[in-house]
């Protein structure tokens, strides 16, 4: 069932991370996509859906069949696993009991150990936070938290439906019962003015999280926001203030020994997303779920594939009865179009990109690198590049799209 273009593949392609000293093994983890949410939030472009009544046990049952017809397509039967990443949508609006037989099914797919980080994502509303025991009780290890504020106008403004004080009972829940809680807050609200981010950011500092998930409000097509600042009802914050933002973020935190490992992600030395490392470092991941993107080198024929599932959970779970998998889309990429991935995603890291690691996986970086514009930005000091490691300088990361695209070919 594998479509589209052959792709160069080196038959001869080495893709062990140890033979990268100083870069970290890309490892193995699997997605798992819960697309439902009470509210749409006015800002959220991701697959989300609100429906008045959810088969429970009919998506989740759908999930596990997905997730065998992935095991068996990517040939990862026992392969070790990293992490396991319950996202949405609102996975803690699933019943806790469906989210321990799709661990189960995972248990039995490939080689989980004690060491496997698995996280559920989470909005502190009283519903949610009620039920954050059983899951743990299920295996869940790692809590993600969507706070978004510490504001109640702030709340209201984003749509959510929490209060402040709500959230800081959730968290405090959550450090109890949960090894590793991370929180999600998003600044650079439109009016929202520098030294009230500068104490709400102290605050949120002092609620003792062991990582951060710290995000600009953006603006994204088919959003409600989007659709307000089309009509000139919204507007978002001046790019020069929001810049000024980011960097007292990076200063606050850093100085709170939570520096950035990635552009908008913090954490405490050792509490690093393993989930999301995987994505930025360009390892194995499978996708399960309406929507869900899986990218992987498969293990036989040594080619990078993507799968992507049917958002529309209705179609998704039909396709999954007929045929075992909801996927829309499963083709082999252009070695290329993996090095285009690896650079993107991998300058997102505060230990970025290793060049030799990638060509060995996708050929000459004359081929996919622009070299005269990594050299030009390197003096302009948007960029570094030393013993084979190409990073963005500070300066760097506020322009990193366009560096970005300015290198990649
Ligand atoms: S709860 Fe999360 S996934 Fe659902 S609509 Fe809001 S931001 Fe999107």
């Amino acid at each position: 069932m594998m479509t589209g273009k052959p792709g160069k593949t080196p038959s001869d392609m080495k893709v062990a991370d140890d033979e990268y000293p100083g870069i970290q093994p890309s490892g193995f983890g699997v997605y798992i996509h819960w697309p439902f949410c009470h509210k749409k939030c006015p800002y959220c472009d991701f697959n989300s859906h609100v429906r008045d009544q959810i088969d429970q046990s009919g998506f989740g049952n759908a999930i596990i069949t997905e997730l065998k017809t992935m095991a068996e397509i990517s040939g990862f039967h026992g392969k070790p696993l990293d992490s396991v990443f319950f996202g949405g949508g609102t996975p803690s609006l699933m019943e806790a009991e469906i989210a321990g037989r799709i661990l189960n099914t995972i248990t039995s797919l490939f080689s989980v150990s004690e060491q496997c980080e698995i996280t559920l994502e989470a909005n502190p509303t009283f519903i949610e936070a009620d039920r954050l025991q059983a899951f743990r009780d299920q295996g869940i290890n790692r809590l993600s938290l969507g706070i978004q504020s510490l504001k109640d106008d702030q709340l209201a403004f984003l749509g959510r439906q929490h209060s402040a004080a709500e959230a800081s009972e959730a968290l405090a829940k959550a450090q109890h019962i949960f090894p590793r809680v991370s929180a999600d807050f998003i600044y650079a609200l439109p009016d929202q003015k520098l030294d009230e981010w500068q104490q709400q950011l102290s605050q949120i500092l002092d609620l003792g999280c062991d990582h951060l998930s710290l995000y600009q409000l953006t603006l994204e097509q088919g959003t409600a926001f989007y659709s307000l600042a089309k009509r000139g009802r919204l507007t978002m914050l001046d790019e020069t203030m929001a810049l000024d933002q980011f960097l007292l973020t990076q200063e606050m935190c850093e100085s709170r020994g939570m520096s950035a490992y990635e552009v908008s992600n913090h954490a405490t030395p050792g509490q690093e997303s393993r989930h999301n490392l995987i994505y930025w470092r360009g390892g194995d991941w499978l996708g399960a779920g309406p929507g869900a993107i899986g990218r992987f080198w498969h293990p036989e024929n040594r080619q990078r594939v993507e799968t992507r599932a049917r958002k529309d959970p209705d179609g998704w779970r039909e396709d999954v009865s007929k045929q075992g998998h909801g996927l829309s889309h499963h083709q082999g990429e252009d070695v290329t179009d993996y090095a285009s991935e690896a650079v993107m995603m991998g300058l997102r890291l505060r230990e970025g990109i290793r060049l030799s690691k990638i060509e060995t996986l996708a050929g000459p970086r004359s081929e996919w690198l622009d070299e005269d514009e990594v050299g030009y930005l390197c003096d302009q000091g948007l960029l570094s590049f030393h013993d084979d490691c190409l990073t963005l300088t500070d300066d760097g990361k506020t322009v990193m799209n366009t560096v970005i695209g300015r290198i990649l070919k």
